[in-house]
């Protein structure tokens, strides 16, 4: 009896609704919400307003969202860090290894990349939408970065004069783009791969032909990637 018991635990624990999926040593939080095959991901443990402001969404809306583990910038990675935001191809990796670990053998940098390129393609299977759904993540910035930065690589832009141009979407499909152009915020359409992949996860999307959105805001500025957030799910199908 008691054994059956355990077994029916493990078997609620193992279809429980929050899951995790990991790629390598990086771990992420499943909160699913309905059926809906829209996708989120966070995945810089520093940018603390995206994390409320996705918390807050996944109450009210249906979806299915990835909250990486821990609360810095860089992921824990076999007792080294690696930016979670730089393994989506396998340079991007390489480079990712070698800028934060450098103390590292070569033999320990190529058995490490190797986990991240041979888990890259079971967690793309987890985290992309299917059915030309679409995939959103949230980012915070700091001083610095903002939407001019972003221009050189874009093929479409509206900038908007009321709006911080630290709060913007970039998007990756040209109707998307036509819809969110619309909108009060500032957005930019990037629909072409770079010559130089850094693994980054918008450039993984392109190349995997899913619609992603980006929705960047200023770090503390939580009704204003509400809003925006907001604004993509009344406005995009
Ligand atoms: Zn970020």
């Amino acid at each position: 009896m008691f054994k059956l018991f355990l077994l029916a635990s493990i078997y609620i624990f193992a279809l429980g609704k929050n899951d995790k999926v990991q790629i390598a040593t990086i771990q992420f939080k499943v909160i699913q919400n309905g059926d809906s095959d829209r996708r989120y991901i966070w995945l810089h443990g520093d940018e603390q307003t995206a994390r409320m402001a996705l918390e807050s969404h996944m109450k009210k809306n249906q979806g299915k969202a990835f909250l990486v583990e821990g609360i810095l910038r860089e992921s824990e990675f076999y007792g080294g860090i690696i930016d979670p935001n730089r393994i989506f191809s396998s340079l991007g990796a390489k480079a990712n290894i070698q800028k934060y670990n450098p103390r590292w053998t070569r033999k320990e940098k190529e058995e490490r990349l190797l986990t991240i390129d041979k888990d890259r393609k079971i967690f793309f299977k987890k985290i992309f939408p299917k059915n030309g759904e679409l995939l959103i993540a949230l980012h915070n910035n700091y001083k610095g970065y903002n939407i001019n930065k972003e221009l050189g690589r874009s093929d479409a832009k509206s900038v908007k004069n009321n709006q911080n141009p630290r709060d913007f979407f970039i998007c990756t499909n040209r109707s998307d783009f036509e819809i969110l152009s619309q909108s009060p915020f500032n957005v930019v359409l990037q629909e072409e791969s770079p010559k130089k992949d850094d693994g980054s996860l918008s450039w993984a999307a392109i190349r995997n032909d899913i619609r992603y959105i980006n929705i960047e805001t200023r770090l503390g500025w939580l009704s204003q990637q509400k809003k925006m957030l907001n604004y993509i799910e009344k406005n995009l199908r």
